[in-house]
């Protein structure tokens, strides 16, 4: 779908890989690129490639993004931006200890993960509108220590708490983290060939059972670089097929099913909650293909009494579905005032467990394509805050998020 006004997004490292999906996604549907890399070659066969809405033709800057005076001139001559996609990494597949790294190696490694993006943005600052959009790409290895990688996970790590850090710096606009597992991408194919990944082994980390395409961390940087992204202001979203909440020792087993298309249209069922605010928001679709539910159910359930909800929740959901579907539960937000689980610690206990069973049910559901993911949401939301929930319950529960599982999402509303 093309949209009516042209925006312009900045992606670094758009040459490959991740980037280069996204790169193909926003032009896809009308944004102008500004296509960052140090591959010169890549980029131009790349933007002979991208498709261009009207006259606004894309820019390929060729920079080496571990140089400060490389960065600060991609401001010259540049337009204004409505969102950043600081993709641009590598990993270290070299094997050497980290104490045996040699400075420059290290250095190297966090110059580019680390330290770029918060250049990139130092560079645009001044000249950005409110509400535009920060997208940093992080990784699970940010989450969870990855040995032999040298820098690379505290890296991520180090973009994770800067990219929430930056959010609350600069409220005006919306900056998130996202954190993909196990992508399919030329990266990953060097650290396969050097033996430093075994594809097997990662698979067997991972609930649904698969890698990822590079075409769905596009689906989510093209998410977050819109409205609908901003109750996740300063949130990292894993988009990971959980492999960032799995804990068993067992490997999971691989994918008995393959994905959907992206873009397969979004079938909503709804179970609310008492007000019924939640389908009045929804207006479930007609004659579409992958099946969603979103349960509220779980809103009314009495203190102390979510994890039992939930459980039916689920319950319900597994009876009716045995394959490639998704469950969204929308849980009331902890962090409310008026929560009970702030104050009474049984609730408090009540509602941790039910977060946790999010997790669980989807490290047992992935291999079929069940996803689950909760999204929590004040108990005083109205209809208008439901309503600004919408874009986000609907990625969420889509087609284009299948790779996104067992995870609890924190919202501003
Ligand atoms: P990739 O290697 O396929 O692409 C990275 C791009 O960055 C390349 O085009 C490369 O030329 C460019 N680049 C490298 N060094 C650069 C430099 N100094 N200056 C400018 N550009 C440079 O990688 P990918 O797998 O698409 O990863 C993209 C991002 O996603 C990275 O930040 C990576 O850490 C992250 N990530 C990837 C995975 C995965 O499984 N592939 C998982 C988690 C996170």
């Amino acid at each position: 779908m093309i949209e009516a006004t042209t925006k312009t997004v900045l992606i670094t490292g758009a040459a490959s890989g991740i980037g280069r999906a996204a790169a193909h996604r926003f032009a896809l549907a009308g944004w102008r690129c500004m296509l960052v890399d140090l591959n010169g070659a890549a980029l131009e066969g790349l933007v002979a490639r991208l498709p261009v809405a009207g006259d606004a033709a894309h820019i390929v800057r060729v920079a080496d993004l571990t140089r400060p005076d490389q960065i600060a001139a991609l401001a010259m001559g540049a337009p204004v931006l409505d969102a950043i996609v600081n993709n641009a990494g590598m990993s270290d597949s070299s094997n050497v200890p980290l104490v045996e790294q040699d400075a420059a190696q290290f250095a190297r490694l966090v110059a580019l993960n680390l330290d770029a993006p918060a250049r990139v943005f130092a560079t645009f600052a001044r000249s950005l509108r409110p509400g535009t959009r920060i997208v940093n790409v992080a990784s699970g290895a940010g989450l969870h220590a990855i040995p032999w990688r040298g820098a690379y996970s505290p890296s991520k790590a180090g973009l994770i708490a800067q990219s929430q850090t930056l959010a609350q710096v600069r409220s005006d606009l919306c900056v998130t983290a996202l954190c993909p597992g196990f992508v399919r991408t030329e990266l990953v194919e060097t650290l396969i060939e050097a033996g430093r990944l075994d594809p097997a082994r990662a698979v067997a980390k991972t609930p649904l059972g698969r890698m990822a395409n590079p075409a769905e961390l596009a689906e989510a940087l093209y998410f977050l670089a819109r409205d609908g992204a901003v109750p996740l202001n300063g949130q990292a979203l894993s988009v990971d097929g959980g492999s960032s909440v799995y804990g068993g020792s067992a490997a999971c087993a691989p994918a008995a099913i393959e994905p959907v298309p992206l873009d397969t249209s979004l079938e909503l069922d709804v179970v609310d909650d008492a007000v019924r605010r939640w389908a009045n928001a929804a207006r479930a679709q007609e004659g579409a293909a992958y099946r969603s539910t979103l349960d509220a159910s779980v809103l009314d359930a009495a203190p102390g009494q979510r994890l039992a909800a939930l459980h039916t929740a689920a319950a319900r959901f597994a009876s009716e579905h045995r394959r490639q579907a998704s469950l969204t539960l929308l849980l009331p937000s902890p962090s409310a005032s008026t929560d009970p689980a702030k104050t009474d610690w049984r609730a408090a206990g009540d509602s941790a467990a039910a977060r946790m069973l999010v997790s669980t049910l989807a490290c047992e559901w992935g291999a079929s394509g069940l996803r689950i993911n909760a999204i929590e949401v004040s108990p005083q939301a109205g209809e208008a805050e439901a309503a600004s929930l919408m874009p986000l319950v609907h990625f969420v529960a889509g087609a284009s998020a299948q790779f996104l599982t067992g995870q609890t999402l924190r919202t501003a509303v």
